[in-house]
């Protein structure tokens, strides 16, 4: 593996204790084209070491609830029948990772961990603080972008337009097909806890959507399904109609991405196979290679991803200047979690993300920005719409959805736009505009059928 891709390093890696290898899972939940997992199989065949791959589940995660739970535990229930059937032993324990792993480290004499890099505040200070609890060494690798964070780049970016050049020129470099994982020679013997898979999740104290009526497959395998469906499919629609959510262009693959059952790496090298030089291919490489890896790259270096203080001087400036101007509409919290505003079509979209658990990309922005317009001020609107986003979206609790919510409300990575009330400059959107896109009637028809919602 490339050693870029390692991103921190925490105590003395040269030094080689002897004792198992351990790979704590958490972002990548995937046993092919995985680096981290790679990385460590390697580390233990060299040292000649059993090779353990650990998940721990915690009772709550920023705002998720049953149907995430769900979605992650039927994936991980197949990455640890793929993980036996190379020798890894796994295991998956329930509660604080903070005590868990320390706890795991100690009891089962691991010499070394690796883990995934994660962008986002909770996840890198609980790795920083899992760190200060161990003395063996810890690494925390990149199996998320395809050109590892801080190789792209040093810093927080502006926008796509200065990230773009610096991801394309070491694509080649890093798009590349790795290793494939080894049946592990050297099994771990001590015995690890059962997992009864069939109880885990009614055992968590989770909140229902009760509105929820989707059933995605999940897992690696069903994510790959996903990817070739698409490539088959609907790649030679995207150009032309990814903003339109009457009709089915988009890959669906954000579920798959979010939770690492399958990486953009993988879906990558299978457009290379087919026919990534086409122009079909450019405008969706655009969103799951620069899109997604600027993201990454913003949650990364911008502690504030995720409030006001985190948006570009000059929208923060302009959004203060329009604190003061008259709403016509202002909405509690309650009002948009059940679509009961004046706008069908932002109610139809808000009953889409309940019952589906997404909202198409075109109307997210919508969404989003309307959020902005409908309520006291910036703050609010960003509280309002991460809570939605995070605890509705299959997708949610990603760095696209604190990029893609302080693009919409605080121009990240835009530019200024005509000022006008409320938005200052920014950029604006409006139901004319969705209604020179597509067919609002249609989609309006489509998530509320029942006038009560309307
Ligand atoms: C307000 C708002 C909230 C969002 N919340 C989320 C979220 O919680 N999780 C999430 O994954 N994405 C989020 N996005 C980004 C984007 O809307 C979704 O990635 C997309 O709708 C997922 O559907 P898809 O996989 O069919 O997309 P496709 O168009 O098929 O794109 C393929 C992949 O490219 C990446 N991608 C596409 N658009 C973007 C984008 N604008 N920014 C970054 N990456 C992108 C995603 O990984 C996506 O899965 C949000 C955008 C906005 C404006």
């Amino acid at each position: 593996m490339d050693p870029r891709r390692v991103i921190t390093v925490y105590h003395d890696t040269k030094k080689s204790n002897q004792g198992p290898i351990l790979y704590w899972m958490s972002r990548e939940q995937r046993t092919e084209s995985n680096w981290a997992l790679s990385y460590a199989q390697q580390r233990a065949l060299t040292e000649n070491q059993p090779l353990i791959v650990i998940f721990v589940l915690m009772d709550s995660f920023l705002h998720a609830n049953y149907s995430h739970y769900d979605f992650m535990l039927r994936g991980l229930k197949e990455v640890a029948a793929g993980l036996q059937k190379h020798n890894i032993a796994f295991t998956l324990l329930k509660g604080d990772p903070s005590k868990l792993i320390p706890q795991f480290i100690r009891n089962h004499g691991i010499s070394h961990m690796v883990t995934d890099f994660d962008p986002l505040r909770q996840k890198k200070s609980l790795q920083q603080h899992i760190a200060e609890k161990i003395t063996v060494s810890m690494e925390t690798v990149d199996g998320h972008n395809i050109v590892p964070v801080t190789t792209a780049s040093k810093k927080q970016e502006y926008g796509a337009y200065t990230l773009r050049p610096k991801l394309h020129k070491l694509l080649e470099e890093f798009l590349h097909q790795q290793p494939k994982i080894l049946k592990h020679p050297v099994p771990f013997t001590k015995e690890l806890p059962d997992i009864s898979w069939s109880t885990l999740l009614d055992s968590l104290p989770l909140e229902k959507n009760p509105y929820f009526t989707a059933t995605y497959p999940s897992g690696p395998r069903a994510g790959k399904k996903q990817m070739e469906d698409f490539i088959e499919n609907r790649l030679n629609n995207y150009a032309a109609h990814s903003n339109d959510p009457t009709k089915e262009a988009l890959s669906g693959l954000s579920p798959y991405l979010h939770f690492g059952q399958i990486s953009s790496q993988q879906v990558l090298l299978a457009l290379e196979e087919s026919k990534f030089h086409s122009s079909a291919t450019r405008d969706f490489v655009e969103q799951i290679f620069v899109r997604k890896e600027l993201s990454d790259n913003y949650c990364y270096y911008n502690i504030n991803y995720d409030n006001f203080n985190g948006f570009p001087h000059w929208a923060k400036k302009s959004l203060d200047a329009h604190r003061r101007d008259p709403r016509e509409h202002l909405y509690a919290y309650e009002d948009f979690l059940h679509g009961n505003t004046h706008d069908r079509l932002w109610n139809a979209a808000q009953w889409e993300l309940l019952t589906t658990g997404k909202i198409h990309s075109y109307l997210r922005m919508y969404w989003c920005k309307k959020i902005l317009q409908w309520t006291k001020s910036p703050e609010e609107a960003m509280a309002f719409a991460i809570k939605l986003n995070d605890s509705y979206s299959i997708d949610g609790r990603d760095p696209n959805g604190y990029t893609g919510i302080a693009w919409s409300i605080g121009g990240l990575h835009d530019r200024a736009w005509k000022e006008r009330e409320i938005f200052g400059k920014i950029r604006y959107m409006n139901y004319q505009g969705a209604k020179r896109k597509f067919d609002v009637l249609q989609y309006i028809n489509t998530y509320l059928k029942d006038e009560e919602h309307g």
